[in-house]
């Protein structure tokens, strides 16, 4: 089975064998994709001519009715997308539920907060301004929609939310989407989108989906388009420096890799509140996708006289925690996404063996509940300590896009605060201590070279959100290394598809462009 491209509102079969997707704990092909062949450009023009008006002639609220009903229809085929989760990524249901269900509750928290926008076809923005002597002449700012297209590369980890997380805010924005989802998982994807498509309730041009190669689609980007790419820090760098989106000043949103830092208190002794609290957000954080979210924790800063306890603690949990095939309903990690991406993590893990101790796992050779190792795709989850977190270059640099960690020891805010800075821009770090000194001097230390930071102390307890978990209404993102792009944030958002420009004329005339305003309140809603 090859599953075909969606492009100019027709379903068509790429060209020549395809790429296999593959099951990762059976190694069982189970269908191809393929991109060759199919017409890009007249793709992208198709979305600009057709889906793009046929959205802009409608409200934003209109557009939100639109996302709450596409929410109806895939929260139907939930079954459905947990079971190609299971096949193509060797999803556990917690993992098939934190892409799918993440995925449905965005789509329809985009419906609910693009209600609020009403009737308008274009935001306000700011206050009229007064400039002249009378008043007669004066401006406002202004953010419309772009009238190009929105172009999705997604990373192979997300297909639902990555898909979806994009796509609502393009759409209620008035913008027709294009989605490439990452080749070794993009079943998923393409099944969403057959059923919006089979729905009929998105006009003719307003989703695109290519499944295979990106070939030469950056060729055809123009000044009206925007990308917004998932994926690693390498594959971002060729998209960024691509000569049509040079040339063409081509608007790029970033989420890239990202070495991402949770940190125990000074505070938090063995055995803590918190100190558990850290244990068991670590746990999660190394079962969920089998580490293979962007948000995973990657270093785990803890003071020097405590890092032993912690070790042990964690390692405690890991020796009981079933890892093989999802299957069975005690596994609780899974495999990593294929063969390449597994011998990626070894590789990964042998660069930062080579600058610390295995505190847990490390072996190449351990055998996953019920899967055939020569098959199968599954990392060991392992923990490894530092020998010298101020000197060592691996651990803040070398993302292991799978169930590795590593400890590093601190003594003070000073040495802790620099080597954190090491990950050269992440997407999240959390801080687990009671001293509210310590949490704001580690804010103010490293908030700038953090999209999110999630502070917890006894009073949160376990009611935090999670230190990977995306949260729609606030931001998700990183500078530097993370790849500088901002996403969800609430409305936030949905202003990435919009272009702002000012209106310098009558007020009179200025009055009568536009009633909506952007609700402040709801950027961060
Ligand atoms: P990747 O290899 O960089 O691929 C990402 C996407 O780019 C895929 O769709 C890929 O298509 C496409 N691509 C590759 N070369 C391209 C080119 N020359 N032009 C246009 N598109 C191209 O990343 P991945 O392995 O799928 O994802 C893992 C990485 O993503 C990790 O580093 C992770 O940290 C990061 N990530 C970040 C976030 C975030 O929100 N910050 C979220 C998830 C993942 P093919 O698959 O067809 O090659």
């Amino acid at each position: 089975m090859k599953l075909p491209n969606y492009l100019a509102d027709k379903w068509v079969e790429g060209a020549g064998p395809g790429t296999p997707l593959v099951d990762p704990v059976t190694g069982d092909e189970l269908a191809r994709i393929s991109s060759e062949g199919a017409d890009l450009k007249t793709a992208l023009d198709f979305a600009r001519t057709q889906g793009g008006p046929a959205l802009g002639q409608l409200t934003y609220g209109q557009r939100a009715e639109m996302l709450a009903k596409i929410g109806e229809v895939l929260t139907a085929n939930r079954e459905e997308y947990f079971r190609l989760s299971l096949l193509n990524l060797g999803a556990t249901q917690a993992d098939a539920s934190f892409d799918v269900d993440g995925a449905l509750y965005t789509m329809k928290y985009y419906a609910k907060i693009g209600r609020a926008l009403a009737e308008g076809k274009m935001l306000k923005e700011g206050a009229p301004l007064s400039l002249s002597k009378t008043g007669v002449f004066g401006a406002q700012h202004f953010l419309t929609p772009a009238k190009g297209v929105a172009v999705f590369i997604n990373a192979f980890n997300f297909p639902a939310w990555g898909f979806c997380e994009k796509a609502a805010p393009a759409l209620l924005s008035g913008v027709p989407v294009l989605v490439k989802p990452a080749s070794p998982t993009a079943w998923l994807a393409h099944r969403m989108v057959e059923d919006v498509v089979k729905s009929g309730i998105l006009p003719p041009g307003a989703v695109s989906l290519v499944c295979g190669s990106a070939r030469e689609l950056l060729d055809h980007v123009r000044e009206e388009d925007i990308i917004s790419f998932t994926g690693s820090a390498d594959t971002a760098a060729r998209v960024r420096s691509h000569t049509s989106v040079l040339r063409r000043s081509v608007r790029v949103n970033i989420e890239a890799d990202s070495i991402n830092s949770a940190i125990l208190g000074p505070d938090c002794a063995p055995a803590s509140d918190l100190f558990d609290l850290l244990v068991k957000e670590v746990l999660k954080e190394v079962s969920i996708k089998a580490g293979q979210k962007c948000t995973t924790i990657r270093r785990i800063f803890a003071p020097r006289q405590t890092v032993k306890a912690l070790g042990e603690a964690v390692s405690s949990r890991l020796n009981t925690t079933k890892v093989g095939n999802p299957r069975h309903s005690d596994v609780k990690v899974g495999p990593v996404v294929n063969k390449a991406q597994q011998a990626a993590c070894l590789e990964g893990l042998k660069k930062l063996q080579s600058e610390c101790s295995v505190v847990f796992g490390g072996n190449d050779h351990f055998a996953p509940v019920d899967a055939d190792p020569q098959k199968s795709a599954f990392v060991q989850p392992t923990l490894l300590s530092s020998n010298d977190g101020l000197r060592s270059q691996y651990v803040h640099d070398v993302e292991v896009f799978g169930p590795v960690m590593t400890l590093i020891a601190y003594l003070s805010p000073k040495d802790l605060i620099p080597m954190v800075r090491r990950g050269r821009g992440s997407l999240v770090a959390s801080v687990f201590s009671n001293d509210p000194a310590f949490l704001q001097e580690v804010a103010l230390g490293i908030g700038d070279l953090h999209g999110r930071i999630v502070a917890v102390d006894s009073t949160v307890g376990s009611q935090h959100t999670g230190h990977g978990n995306v949260v729609p209404s606030c931001l998700h993102g990183g500078p530097g290394r993370a790849g500088g792009g901002e996403e969800l944030a609430g409305l936030r958002a949905v202003l990435l598809y919009h272009r702002r420009f000012v209106v310098q004329g009558p007020v009179h005339y200025l009055k009568d462009l536009s009633n909506s305003s952007i609700d402040a309140n709801l950027l961060y809603s």
